[in-house]
């Protein structure tokens, strides 16, 4: 049977839908006055400044403001975390996204560290990851999250599952772990010293591959009905997973492009207009 297609864009545009009316609604109640999220994007990597880019635009389309940060390659981890440090004493900013990578010679964790708690709204602190994973408040880690909301989506129950994570990175597979934990998933979490990949992945009824090498996860190494959430974006419009034969034998796929990408950034602007209506009213 032909796999569920978990539309991402699609999920992302009527979520943007409802949060232009909460947008306006806050703003006739609060002097017109709207969430503002501030990107930081460090140095001139062309990537990084094109979801910097996404992200204002973003903004915009619900009709929130963004405060666009932009620091020389050169900046120092001092240099950065001032910056950060006015941004959390200023009333006028709701959300802060600090775009990753920063340039090596800078202590990106520190840097991350650094935003207040209230405003971390790309859920990239140590705080917010700890709250999170003991099940308190604390806006989740983009990426995971939007994922996380692709399923709720799609109705697609994760508890009781086995879940396999390809990946632990800070800002994706840790968290992506952590979130399915807390929905009750079984959940076994994989990295560049995991022995038996395949046959673990094998085992999996959802798997989430964040690996960062194009196809690294092969068709063959997941069975039939399995969910399949591929976080990888390569040239080429291809992930970390090998899709292609899937779109016949899982149970559901996220597509490359369309999926997951979307949906980090629709979380991102959900989390800042949650922010700006606490902030605001
Ligand atoms: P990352 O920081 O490079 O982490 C990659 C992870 O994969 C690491 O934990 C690494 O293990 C693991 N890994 C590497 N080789 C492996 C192997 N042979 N077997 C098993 N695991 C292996 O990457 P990331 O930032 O998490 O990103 C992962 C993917 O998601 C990339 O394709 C990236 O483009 C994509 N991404 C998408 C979005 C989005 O919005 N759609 C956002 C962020 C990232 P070790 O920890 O042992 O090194």
């Amino acid at each position: 049977m032909a796999a569920q297609i978990l539309d991402g864009k699609h999920a992302a545009e009527l979520t943007e839908a409802e949060l232009s009316k909460r947008v306006s609604s806050l703003k006739a109640r609060s002097e017109g006055r709207t969430p503002v999220l501030a990107t930081i994007l460090v140095g001139d990597d062309p990537a990084s400044a094109t979801y910097v880019r996404m992200k204002g635009n973003a903004c915009r389309r619900v009709g929130m403001e963004s405060l666009a940060i932009e620091l020389p390659a050169s900046t120092s981890t001092n240099g950065l975390l001032k910056e950060i440090e006015q941004l959390n004493i200023n009333p006028d900013v709701h959300g802060i996204l600090l775009q990753h990578p920063v340039p090596s010679p800078i202590n990106e964790r520190a840097c991350f560290d650094m935003i207040a708690l209230e405003k971390d709204v790309d859920g990239v602190t140590c705080h917010g990851f700890g709250r999170m994973a003991m099940g308190e408040p604390a806006y989740g880690c983009a990426t995971p999250q939007g994922i996380m909301r692709l399923l709720a989506h799609y109705g697609i129950g994760i508890e009781g599952l086995h879940a396999v994570v390809v990946g632990r990175s800070p800002i994706l597979g840790k968290p992506m772990a952590m979130m399915m934990l807390e929905a009750n998933a079984t959940v076994t979490i994989c990295h560049s010293r995991t022995r038996n990949l395949e046959s673990l992945i094998r085992q999996a009824d959802i798997i989430v591959g964040a690996v960062g090498r194009p196809e690294f996860i092969r068709a063959d190494w997941v069975r039939d009905g399995a969910v399949v959430v591929d976080a990888g974006y390569h040239p080429g419009g291809v992930g970390d997973i090998e899709l292609g034969p899937l779109t016949e034998r899982a149970r559901a796929i996220t597509p490359v492009p369309g999926g997951v990408g979307p949906m980090t950034i629709n979380t991102l602007i959900q989390q800042t207009v949650q922010s700006g209506e606490k902030a605001l009213v």
